[in-house]
C-alpha cells in the first residue's frame, strides 16, 4: 500500500501531553520582575495558560475545534514515499505524515484552532498574532474565519513587501494584516516616528499583537515553542500512531524539522511517550534544523527571551540568543533563535537528537524530491530530507532495513519564487 487514512470517526479524541511522562520537570518560566507573566495573563486565553502547565496526559479535544479539524482535512493520509525509498537504494522505508495536505499547506492550523477557539470561550472581541514569512499567520486568519472571529495579523514589515502571496491568503480568510511595525498601535507608532524604515522583527510584531489585544479586549495567540502550542498540534502524531499500526510497521526513526519545535514535538512525542512510560527508549528520534540559526548544533541550554523585544518571559531552552539576526534564509519557518523548552529537555538529556543541513543542500534535496516522489515539499519540511539519505546509508553498511517516519509539515507551492531565487530557476 501506498496511502494509510484513518477514516473520520477514528480521528482520536484527546491531546496528548508528554510533560506526566518526562524524566524531569521543564523548568519554569523565568520572570524577573513579575511583569512578563502578568501581561500574559492578560493576554492570552486562560484556558492555554492552564494548559502550559498541567500534568494532566490526556485532555479531551473539545467538539468545536474536533469538528473544525475534519473541516480542514484531518485526519492526513501517510504516504509511502517508494520511489525515493528506491532512489536511496531501497534499505529504508519511508512514510511520511502529510501535513501538508490541510487546507493551509501546513501542520500550524492544528494548533491555531484551539488557540482560536480558547480565546473565544473568553470572549474575546478578537485575535491578534504575529507573523513572519505568513503561515503562521495563515493558519490563525482560517482558524478566526471558522470561528466566526476577527483576526489582526501584524506581519514582520519586509516580509509584508517582499511575500505578498500569505498576506493575500489572509485577506481572503478576512483578516486585517498589519505591517509591523504598524501604525495601527501605538508601539509601531512610536518605532516609526523614531525610524520610518524600521524593517520589523517577530520580537516587535510580537510586542505589536500583544499590545493590540491587551489595549482592546482581545486576545493575542502564541504559536509553537510554549507547552500548549505543541499539546494541541499533537493530534498529529496521535493519528500517526494509530496509522503505523495500519502498516504493520513500527518506525525506527522520528524525524521532523524545527523551527520552535511544535512540528517536531507534535509527531514524535506520542510515540516516545509510549518508550518513557515503557522506561525503553528504543527509537532514533532526530531532529533537523537550519545551518544559517544553528540553534540546534550550536545552541546553548540556558534562560533566554521567547522574544527579541523581551516581552515574553524567558524559558530554558537551546538557543543562540534572542538577538541573533539570522540571514535571510527561505525557509522562513526556521528562522526561530531557539528549540522549545519541552524539546530542549529532551535534547539536554540525549533523547532526541539534531542535526543542521544548509539551505543549499536542503533545496538540492527538495528539487531531487519533487522529480522523484511529485511532490514539492515546503523550504522548511526539506531540511528533514537530508537525514533520510543518512539513515539509507547507514542501513546499508549494517544491511538492516530500516523503518523511518518523518513529519512532512508543510507543501512548497506558495515558496517557488524562493526555490526560483536558491535554485536558479528560469
Ligand atoms: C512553521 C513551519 C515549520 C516549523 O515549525 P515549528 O513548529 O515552529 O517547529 C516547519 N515546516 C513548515 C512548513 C512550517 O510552516
Amino acid at each position: 500500500m501506498i496511502r494509510y487514512d484513518l477514516k473520520q470517526s477514528e480521528m482520536p479524541r484527546k491531546w496528548y501531553n508528554i510533560i506526566p511522562d518526562l524524566p524531569e520537570e521543564v523548568p519554569m518560566p523565568l520572570d524577573e520582575n513579575g511583569e512578563a507573566m502578568e501581561l500574559l495573563k492578560r493576554a492570552v486565553p486562560s484556558k492555554i495558560l492552564e494548559h502550559e502547565f498541567s500534568h494532566e496526559r490526556y485532555i479531551d479535544i473539545p467538539e468545536p475545534v474536533y469538528e473544525k479539524y475534519m473541516m480542514v482535512g484531518r485526519p492526513t493520509p501517510i504516504i509511502r514515499a517508494k520511489k525515493f525509498e528506491e532512489y536511496l537504494g531501497n534499505n529504508i522505508k519511508i512514510y511520511m505524515k502529510m501535513e501538508s495536505y490541510t487546507y493551509t499547506g501546513s501542520h500550524k492550523i492544528n494548533s491555531a484552532l484551539a488557540h482560536v477557539y480558547y480565546a473565544k470561550q473568553d470572549n474575546a472581541d478578537f485575535v491578534s498574532s504575529e507573523t513572519g514569512a505568513g503561515q503562521w499567520g495563515a493558519a490563525v486568519s482560517l482558524a478566526a474565519a471558522l470561528n466566526n472571529i476577527k483576526a489582526h495579523i501584524f506581519m514582520v514589515r519586509t516580509s509584508y513587501y517582499a511575500k505578498p502571496y500569505r498576506k493575500f491568503q489572509m485577506e481572503m480568510y478576512g483578516a486585517d494584516v498589519h505591517p509591523s511595525p504598524s501604525d495601527f498601535t501605538a508601539y509601531g507608532k512610536e518605532l516609526l516616528k523614531k525610524d520610518p524604515e524600521n524593517p520589523g522583527s517577530l520580537g516587535i510584531a510580537i510586542s505589536d499583537a500583544m499590545k493590540y489585544a491587551l489595549e482592546n479586549n482581545g486576545k493575542y495567540i502564541a504559536g509553537s515553542v510554549i507547552n500548549a502550542d505543541i499539546l494541541y498540534k499533537t493530534i498529529a502524531g496521535q493519528e500517526a500512531l494509530l496509522q503505523m499500526k495500519m502498516t504493520g510497521d513500527d518506525p525506527d526513526y522520528i524525524i521532523g524539522v524545527v523551527g520552535g519545535g511544535s512540528n517536531y514535538a507534535a509527531l514524535a512525542f506520542p510515540f516516545l511517550g509510549e518508550e518513557l512510560r515503557e522506561n525503553n527508549i528504543r527509537r532514533k528520534y532526530i531532529a533537523a534544523g537550519s545551518l544559517e540559526v544553528p540553534k540546534m548544533t550550536r545552541g546553548v541550554y540556558k534562560y533566554d527571551f521567547a522574544d527579541t523585544a523581551g516581552v515574553l518571559p524567558m524559558l530554558k531552552m537551546y538557543t543562540i540568543g534572542a538577538d541573533f539576526i539570522p540571514p535571510p534564509v527561505f525557509a522562513g519557518g526556521l528562522r526561530y533563535h531557539a528549540v522549545a523548552p519541552l524539546l530542549s529537555l529532551l535534547m539536554h538529556r540525549g533523547i532526541v537528537s539534531s542535526r543542521d543541513y544548509s539551505q543549499e543542500e536542503s533545496f538540492k534535496y527538495a528539487q531531487l524530491f519533487s522529480k522523484i516522489e511529485g511532490y514539492i515539499p515546503a523550504p522548511e519540511t526539506s531540511h528533514a530530507l537530508p537525514i533520510l539519505k543518512e539513515i539509507a546509508d547507514e542501513a546499508e553498511r549494517t544491511h538492516e532495513k530500516k523503518t523511518v517516519l518523518v513529519s512532512f509539515s508543510g507543501h512548497g507551492l506558495l515558496d517557488l519564487a524562493n526555490y526560483a531565487d536558491a535554485l536558479g530557476l528560469k
